[in-house]
């Protein structure tokens, strides 16, 4: 039925995974779920599953700004997610176009490393991310081994993330929310905020389950929170939430064990 009901509209910046988990299928899902409207401009092709990376194809990154100038052309967009970037081109690339258009939010996911062990970010990429592309993030959504990498020491234990938390805050962020999956904290999971002014932590039971695409839907809950007008805190709190839920009521569609969420 036709409708002049006008969703706000969030951008994802990111790979796509053929498998359906994880980058942009995950995060239009979460968009959809969510209410808002979801556009895709896709960094990165991936060949993939449930089992691995096979393949890995960058279109040129005149393309890439194509999608997004178009995009930007056209729609209310209040929030952007950024996901895998590949390499140093599409991070200068993406740098330009956020500086040029300005949106309001950008949700930065820094991701180098599938869970499966893939690497989705070139090495000499890694420092034009933490230098020009992380000082334009509202949200910076680093997992602990890349707070890891973004950081350059370990953190092995609750106290070296509580201090963390800050650290990555002073490298320029606006708000980080340190995902807490890969620290063992017991039969619990710890997210932790910090906006430059409050904290908080958003705790969730453990699942023994091995889940593919929770990051990516994570930052994607958070940009669709923002689109909404929730506080920046609610965001990163309510995406917490549809995280451990998609995921406690996920399904493994491949041959491995490996789960997707649910996000319906
Ligand atoms: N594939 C793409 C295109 C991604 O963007 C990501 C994560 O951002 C992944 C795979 C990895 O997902 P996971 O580490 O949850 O398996």
């Amino acid at each position: 039925m036709p409708t002049d009901h006008r969703p706000p509209s969030a951008l994802t910046i990111a790979g796509s995974d053929s498998g359906g988990g994880a980058g942009i299928q995950a995060d239009l899902k979460a968009f959809a779920a969510l209410g808002v409207h979801g556009l895709s401009a896709i960094t990165a092709l991936t060949a993939q599953n449930t089992q691995g990376v096979d393949a890995v194809h960058v279109p040129p990154v005149d393309f890439l700004r194509a999608q997004i100038d178009t995009c930007f052309a056209d729609f209310d967009i209040q929030a952007v997610k950024l996901g895998m970037l590949a390499n140093a081109e599409v991070v200068d690339a993406v740098v330009d176009a956020l500086r040029q258009h300005q949106p309001r939010f950008v949700v930065l996911d820094p991701v180098m490393i599938a869970t499966s062990g893939a690497r989705l970010l070139d090495a000499d990429a890694q420092s034009a991310l933490r230098g020009r592309l992380l000082p334009l993030a509202s949200v910076l959504t680093p997992n602990i081994p890349e707070a890891e990498w973004l950081l350059g020491h370990r953190i092995s234990d609750a106290a070296a993330a509580d201090k963390a938390l800050h650290a990555l805050h002073a490298l320029g962020a606006d708000a980080v929310l340190l995902k807490g999956a890969h620290l063992d904290e017991g039969d619990e999971v710890i997210d932790r905020w910090f906006d430059g002014e409050a904290e908080a932590k958003f705790i969730h039971p453990r699942l023994d389950i091995e889940g593919h695409g929770t990051g990516c839907t994570l930052a994607s809950a958070i940009a669709a929170n923002l689109c909404l007008g929730l506080s920046p805190r609610d965001a990163a709190q309510a995406a917490s939430d549809y995280v451990a839920h998609a995921l406690a009521s996920g399904y493994s569609p491949g041959r491995s064990n490996v789960r997707v969420l649910d996000h319906f």
